[in-house]
């Protein structure tokens, strides 16, 4: 989401007149795009504002502006501690930006703070600047209602909102005219889309049946949401990646409470069992909080056990970080950074039994893979994404990155497989 709120600046500022500098030394303003959803990422922020500090005190006319989730938290608090910040925009005051930049440039030496948050504001006629790649990130909807009760999300991005299925058909169409083989739908509760009552699974249909659209993924859903009908458009669309991202956060009813995430473990094995019945084939990931406040040993290897019935594709795993303001942070019983290290290590080494033999599954297999870079190992290697998400190395012929080819799965080591590139009619009889 800060990638593609990062390039709706980028945007703004070109159409101001502003132009990109890939050194940072000769900028006349530098914006750092901010997260606040654990303090790991703000104290990165906080470093980082150190090293910028260290540039305007070379240059003491370079503007430094704090944009996003920890300007929307901290809000005047940042320029306590850091005085030498100029301008504090929270996200859904982008489109000041330039005006800010205009006063500021203009000897008006006051800082400068909007963190007013929308009920409307989703930059639905501005058409993000992006970078070269092979994947063009598409908002569809902004904010969250749901407050689980560790997050600061819902405080920091304020209340859904969606597009128009008009205004995001016409980026989708743009971004492939542009060449992007690949475009995510974007929201922090991607599938609680809804304008004017068309839902998440009409859009998702609208945008499978442009010509020209390669791949559609789509992140980040919320369990809760997810509807036979999105999964029935999944399965009709061969476009639409066989891949989804199933937060679980915990395995134990009691937690999954206090978190407040609004289905129980029953309803989400339920679902992980519907999906993988709908769609066979599918990678399933997700994400998972240890250490969250007042959880026991047992209700831990709750999720342990939730991890091996599922067995996840993969998981993004945190330690809990109470944020303040939140609900969680007002809890009693806050685990130890110790206990909350270890159970960490516990899920992770679980995930990279699963995601192995997860992965073995595909040996033998020829998946359609799409080209996305060059491997880090080698200049004379691909590194590509089959449809269920799975990274996949194989040797270069003559294809171009963007194009999306038949790969015979070899061998599965790590969290990635290796493969062997096949001819197109090879792949037609696969299919
Ligand atoms: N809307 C998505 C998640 C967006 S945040 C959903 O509900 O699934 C991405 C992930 O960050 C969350 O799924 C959660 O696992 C993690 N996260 C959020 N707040 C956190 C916190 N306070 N401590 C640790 N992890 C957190
Ligand atoms: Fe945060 Fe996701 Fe819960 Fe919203 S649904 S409060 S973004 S974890």
């Amino acid at each position: 989401m800060n990638v593609a709120d990062s390039e709706l600046v980028s945007a703004m500022l070109l159409d101001a007149g502003y132009a990109e500098t890939k050194n940072i030394n000769n900028a006349d303003a530098i914006f750092v795009n901010t997260c606040a959803i654990r303090e790991h990422a703000e104290d990165k922020v906080h470093s980082r504002l150190g090293y910028y500090h260290k540039i305007k005190n070379e240059k003491p006319s370079t503007i430094i502006g704090v944009l996003g989730c920890m300007a929307q938290n901290l809000k005047e608090n940042i320029l306590e501690s850091k005085p030498y910040v100029d301008i504090v925009l929270g996200p859904d005051s982008y489109r000041k930006l330039p005006e800010m930049l205009y006063h500021r440039s203009n000897k008006n030496n006051n800082h400068i703070v909007d963190t007013k948050l929308s009920r409307y504001e989703v930059y639905d006629n501005l058409f993000p600047s992006r970078n070269e790649g092979v994947n063009a990130w598409v908002s569809i909807m902004r904010g969250c209602d749901k407050f689980c009760t560790f997050c600061i999300v819902p405080f920091t991005r304020g209340r859904e909102r969606s597009r128009s299925i008009q205004g995001i058909i016409e980026e989708v169409m743009l971004a492939v005219n542009n060449g992007f083989s690949e475009i995510t739908l974007l929201g922090q509760n991607v599938n609680s889309y809804n304008f004017e009552g068309q839902k998440f699974h009409k859009l998702l249909e609208s945008v499978a049946s442009l010509d020209g659209v390669k791949r559609i993924r789509y992140t980040s859903p919320h369990p809760k949401d997810m509807t036979v009908n999105v999964l029935d458009v999944m399965k009709n669309y061969d476009n639409i990646c066989n891949y989804v991202h199933l937060p679980l956060q915990a395995g134990n009813n009691n937690v999954l409470k206090r978190m407040n995430r609004t289905y129980t473990k029953e309803e989400f094995l339920n679902l992980s069992e519907l999906i993988r019945n709908k769609l066979p084939k599918v990678g399933i990931s997700t994400d998972i909080i240890v250490g969250f406040p007042g959880e026991n040993q047992p209700e831990f290897e709750e999720t342990l056990k939730v991890m091996n019935e599922v067995k996840f594709d993969s998981a993004f795993t945190f330690k809990y970080s109470s944020r303040p303001g939140t609900k969680a942070a007002e809890f009693k019983d806050h685990i130890t950074e110790d206990e909350k290290q270890s159970r960490l290590e516990k899920v992770i080494n679980l995930q990279r039994e699963h995601t192995v033999i997860r992965n073995k599954k595909y040996i033998g297999n020829t998946e359609k893979v799409l080209i996305e870079k060059e491997s880090k190992r080698s200049s004379k290697q691909w590194a590509g994404r089959t449809d269920s998400n799975k990274w996949v190395i194989f040797d270069k012929k003559s294809e171009r990155i963007g194009d999306i080819v038949p790969v015979k799965i070899k061998s599965a080591f790590g969290i990635t497989l290796q493969g062997e590139i096949k001819k197109i009619q090879e792949m037609e009889t696969v299919i």
